[in-house]
């Protein structure tokens, strides 16, 4: 347990609603392994109190805060400056006071590209990834492909219109170059061709532990030896998984994602390389039940 004195410094995350956040569990967690005088507390924060919010938090002397739904993208108008990565998504995730300025940048990128990078050592030119869903979490997985080198990054969806949409926001970015979108219906054509399948759709979180976005066939259309990434971090694994698995796929759960992408962002309040991973990696497997 962190102690609270009278020098105590702030960290936290804004949400709303908030409850359900697991950050403060790995990063109160690491702040004590560090023996830190810091605390991260949740802060519920309705949309139309962003802008009070942030004030009452220059007053506070607040050092930085994670950022969940809904305040993502509305919080961007009101930064001084974003991280050229955060601009390419669209979404800032994690806030820092730098120079008596808010500087926004976005650590879901680093986060789900980082157990690719120190399980896989793959050269990903000419690889394939196929990806579920055209939401929040799918734009850091279409950037963090991209970076990686993906030679095609595909994104299926259910709604045309939301795909459109989807593809016309990268635009004018270099991610736009190898990024096709598609309906679901073109799973079965685009499924044999991945290397790397990505859900990131909700399909099969807790409760609906039974559900997968992929039907058996589909599945069985993935290649042996691919690499198969549910965002999803409970249950472990996921259904998706488990069909995956079945057909000879490397599996990676939305865990190491959730702890890398919190890892970053402590580096960056605390302006060291220093921190605890493994303790953090703990404390959210232990407080999910994982042990
Ligand atoms: P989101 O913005 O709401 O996007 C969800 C996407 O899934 C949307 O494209 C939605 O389609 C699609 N979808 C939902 N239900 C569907 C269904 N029944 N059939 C087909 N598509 C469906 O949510 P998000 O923020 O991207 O989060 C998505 C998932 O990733 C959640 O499970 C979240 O917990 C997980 N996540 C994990 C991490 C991590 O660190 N591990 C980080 C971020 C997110 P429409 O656009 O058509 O509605």
């Amino acid at each position: 347990m962190t102690k609270i004195t009278g020098t105590t410094k702030l960290l936290g995350v804004i949400g709303h609603p908030v409850e359900h956040s697991l950050s403060p569990i790995m990063h109160n967690a690491a702040i004590a392994q560090l023996g830190l005088d810091y605390a991260y507390l949740p802060f519920p924060i309705a949309p139309e109190n962003l802008q009070v919010a942030l004030a009452g938090f220059v007053a506070l002397g607040v050092t930085g805060f994670s950022v969940t739904i809904p305040h993502k993208q509305a919080i961007i108008p009101l930064l001084s400056e974003i991280t050229p990565l955060a601009e390419a998504i669209g979404a800032v995730n994690t806030v820092t006071r730098q120079n008596h300025q808010w500087v926004g940048t976005n650590t879901d990128i680093v986060g789900f590209i980082s157990p690719l990078q120190t399980t896989y050592h793959q050269d990903w030119g000419q690889k394939v990834a196929v990806i579920l869903g055209n939401g929040g979490a799918a734009r850091a997985v279409v950037a963090g492909c991209h970076q990686l080198g993906f030679a095609e990054i595909h994104v299926v969806g259910r709604n045309q219109q939301r795909l459109t949409q989807f593809r016309d926001s990268w635009e004018h970015s270099p991610l736009a170059d190898n990024l096709q979108v598609h309906t679901w219906d073109k799973l079965a054509k685009l499924i044999p061709q991945a290397n790397l399948l990505v859900n990131t759709t909700p399909i099969g979180m807790y409760p609906k532990v039974d559900d997968s976005p992929l039907s058996a066939a589909e599945m069985a259309g993935l290649p042996k030896g691919a690499i198969a990434y549910d965002l999803i971090y409970i249950p472990q694994p996921t259904q998706f998984l488990k069909q995956a698995i079945t057909q000879g796929a490397i599996a990676i759960d939305g865990l190491e994602m959730l702890v890398q992408q919190g890892a970053a962002a402590l580096k960056i309040w605390l302006q060291q390389e220093n921190v605890p991973v493994d303790v953090m990696r703990q404390a959210l497997r232990h407080h999910l039940g994982l042990n």
